[in-house]
């Protein structure tokens, strides 16, 4: 095989299939080079929220509004089932030094335009009556929304591909060829492909990508595992989050210096209910490598943790685990930005525990970046420099 492309988008999960469609949307066709399957990656081994409540007020709050905005949109626009639902999250909390951290981080979100806010203990146990009796409270926020992320993913690569744009699966990028500082065509295991702009939207594989052509990009794998449950009946509302989430996601070293094995795995709740009725459970943080196997401790520490929030879950029984890598950056926010010094490689990745959430967004942005249009947001937080 050997062809040209407008521009090879690597990787086919939620990333590189949002700015597949944007692209094509736009009268560019990309071709998607996916090594597995559409959601062979981290977009098929994760939760389905797109939720606000736990993002950092500012430029990472400002992206996800952004794109919370698009999701409303996209919903309609790509006319398939995505089960895009808004019923709200809450983070709950459970002792008072985690109350005058989350009253601190909901009072930076409201200014930051988020419609947050604090429930006590009554009102929050009415919400989410499956609580345990010493949850002391929680924030909440009514414009948190969840979608099927595999649904989502699969609704984006069929739409760009009526749109025009071409997939490769099974398919792996072996190579970037460089000459003079400038991208040439990418190397597959199905050929070569002769182009002048590659998009690095391989999620946690990103820097292997970079490699590649010679840049370093500063993104680790960070495994989260997840349980899954029997189908129930409908039982709680929207998303359900921890402060101690809150905690794991963005102090990886607070984490790291806890003895417990909470601590030691990074373990947070959050819990959803699909459609289908089966809870998702998560989840874990670590630091392991490309490994998405599942431990027995990983599996205990999320299925205790989860138990001691929500105690009914004791009686309900598990029916498999998974496991994901978020693609994780040191500052919690991707990378969307021309590579330096390899003209024509675009890096859009890194998105860590939001990507599912800040989709939409990341695909018109990068549309706006490559093609020079007017942005929707300002792209220097995004700038791999910054590091
Ligand atoms: C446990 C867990 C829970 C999560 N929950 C949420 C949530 O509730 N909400 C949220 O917003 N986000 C969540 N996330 C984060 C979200 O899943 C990721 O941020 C998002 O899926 C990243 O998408 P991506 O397209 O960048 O990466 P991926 O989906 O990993 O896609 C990258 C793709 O690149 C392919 N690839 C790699 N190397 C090559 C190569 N050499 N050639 C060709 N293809 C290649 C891979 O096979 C893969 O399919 C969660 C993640 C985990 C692990």
């Amino acid at each position: 095989m050997h062809r040209t492309a407008e521009a090879v988008i690597v990787g086919g999960g939620i990333i590189g299939n949002s700015i597949a469609y944007f692209l094509a949307k736009e009268g560019i066709k990309p071709v998607v080079v996916e090594k597995r399957d559409i959601a062979g990656g981290a977009s098929g081994a994760c939760d389905k929220a797109i939720i606000l409540s736990s993002k950092n007020p500012g430029i990472h709050l400002e992206l996800a509004l952004k794109s919370a905005d698009l999701y409303r949109e996209l919903a309609e626009e790509l006319g398939e089932e995505v089960e895009y639902r808004q019923e709200g999250g809450m983070i709950v909390i459970e002792s008072p030094a985690e109350w005058e951290t989350m009253e601190r981080f909901v009072a930076r979100q409201r200014r930051s335009g988020l419609n947050i806010r604090l429930l006590d203990k009554k009102e929050t146990k009415e919400l989410q009556p499956v609580l345990s009796d010493h949850i002391l409270g929680a924030t909440y926020n009514p414009d948190d929304a969840e979608v099927n992320p595999i649904m989502m993913t699969l609704a984006l690569a069929k739409r760009a591909k009526q749109l025009g744009a071409e997939y490769l699966l099974h398919t792996e990028v072996t190579g970037v060829e460089v000459a003079h500082g400038k991208v040439k065509a990418v190397e597959t295991s199905r050929g070569k492909i002769a182009t002048n702009l590659v998009i690095n939207a391989a999620g946690a594989w990103a820097p292997l990508i970079g490699d590649m052509a010679g840049l370093k990009i500063p993104i680790k794998p960070r495994r989260g595992q997840l349980l899954i449950t029997e189908a129930m009946p409908k039982m709680i509302r929207g998303d359900i989050l921890s402060a101690k989430y809150i905690a794991a996601k963005y102090n990886p070293d607070l984490v790291a210096q806890g003895e417990d094995l909470f601590s030691r795995l990074g373990v947070g709740l959050s819990l959803g209910q699909t459609e289908s009725g089966n809870f998702i459970i998560g989840a874990t943080r670590e630091f392991v490598g490309y490994d998405t196997g599942n431990t027995p401790e990983g599996i205990e520490a999320v299925a205790r943790n989860a138990v001691r929030i929500v105690p009914v879950l004791e009686r309900i029984n598990l029916i498999r685990t998974f496991a994901g890598l978020r693609p994780y950056t040191p500052d919690g926010i991707p990378i969307l930005d021309w590579a330096p010094e390899v003209e024509g490689m675009f890096i859009a990745a890194g998105h860590e525990g939001d990507g599912i959430a800040l989709a939409p967004i990341t695909g018109k942005l990068v549309l706006q970046l490559i093609t020079g249009q007017k942005l929707a947001v300002n792209p220097e937080p995004f700038k791999i420099t910054r590091f």
